[in-house]
């Protein structure tokens, strides 16, 4: 079956998501086709955020995502109409085989379910903070993420999967653990990785040195001038990145 011709036109920036849910509320028995340009020949909707951190989302699936309220990242959504560029949900269907495995997920199944104590390291990509890093479904994620829901254990969306040995590319499903992020960070520091991260050579940091000392000389716990709502925005940073190296937990070796 040969697919007609996709429109090359782009989807007007920012607009994708209002089209989508637009179209997506017709009631109809016929194909719902994505008009706009194809990527790989998928209907791709960017979902909220900058330019930089959108989320992009195949059509076919947000669409059962918005109509059944799942979490589906395991699974495979397919149309029975067969025409790739509709997301009418009367035509989604899950995937016979549910969870199918792309390779890389097939090796982390392996490695995460190894019969050993030890820390299994994933030896493939990074992610900048040093955990593995595996594409699932086409989306990039954390390898103990992957692991742990590949594993069918429960994940709230509050949640984070932490490491019990602090190896972060370590994958041994027995050396992962539910917990939040404040909990997840509180390891960090705790065993000192976060040292690792020095100041301005920190390539998501903002501030310079000069700025880190200023800030730490001029800051009055509470004044309406020199607190540190007030001094993050007078340095045009996040309150929590005042607080932190307020506290000693970024730029420590300036201490
Ligand atoms: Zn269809
Ligand atoms: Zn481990």
């Amino acid at each position: 079956m040969t697919l007609p011709r996709p429109n090359s036109i782009k989807c007007p920036y920012g607009q994708a998501f209002t089209i989508f849910c637009e179209m997506l509320s017709q009631e109809t028995d016929d194909c719902i086709l994505w008009p706009y340009a194809l990527k790989n020949k998928m209907a791709l909707i960017r979902l909220g955020g900058t330019r930089r951190h959108a989320r992009l989302e195949q059509a076919h699936r947000l669409a059962w995502i918005m109509t059944h309220r799942e979490q589906i990242e395991f699974t495979h959504i397919r149309q029975r109409c067969k025409n790739l560029r509709c997301f009418n949900p009367r035509h989604l269907e899950k995937d016979s085989q549910t969870c199918r495995m792309r390779r890389g997920l097939a090796v982390l199944i392996e490695l995460s379910n190894r019969d050993t104590d030890d820390c299994v390291l994933w030896p493939y990509s990074q992610m900048h903070d040093g955990r593995g890093m595996a594409t699932v479904d086409g989306q990039k994620m954390s390898t103990n993420r992957a692991a742990w829901l590949a594993d069918g254990r429960p994940l709230t969306k509050k949640q984070v999967v932490r490491h019990s040995c602090d190896n972060s590319q370590c994958v041994n499903l027995r050396h992962l653990l539910a917990g939040t992020q404040k909990e997840n960070v509180e390891d960090c520091i705790r065993r000192g990785r976060k040292v690792v991260r020095h100041g301005e050579l920190n390539g998501t940091s903002v501030l310079t040195e000069k700025q880190v000392k200023e800030i730490r000389f001029l800051h009055c716990p509470g004044d309406k001038n020199w607190g540190a709502r007030p001094l993050a925005r007078r340095y045009g940073v996040g309150r929590t990145t005042v607080n932190q190296l307020l506290k000693g937990l970024t730029w420590k070796h300036l201490l």
